[in-house]
């Protein structure tokens, strides 16, 4: 599979908010979350993983300290 801006160059990963195969350049990668890097609407997406991934901690750590307590 090629990069969907680069028809020379391989693609090494797969936008999750619009599904375009992306080169090393064209992606953006955080927690294990691959992402278009020139488009903001794919970018959004990133925000939005990155507010379940503290949601998920702060959860977590509540559900700890009600074990604690
Ligand atoms: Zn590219
Ligand atoms: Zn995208």
């Amino acid at each position: 599979m090629k990069c969907y801006n680069h028809h020379d160059r391989d693609a090494f990963g797969i936008c999750k908010a619009c599904g375009k195969a992306l080169c090393l350049e064209c992606m953006k990668e955080e927690n294990g979350v691959i992402v278009c890097n020139n488009s903001l609407n794919c970018l959004k997406i990133l925000d939005r993983c990155r507010i379940g991934f503290w949601v998920g901690i702060i959860l977590l750590a509540i559900i700890l300290l009600l074990l604690i307590l």
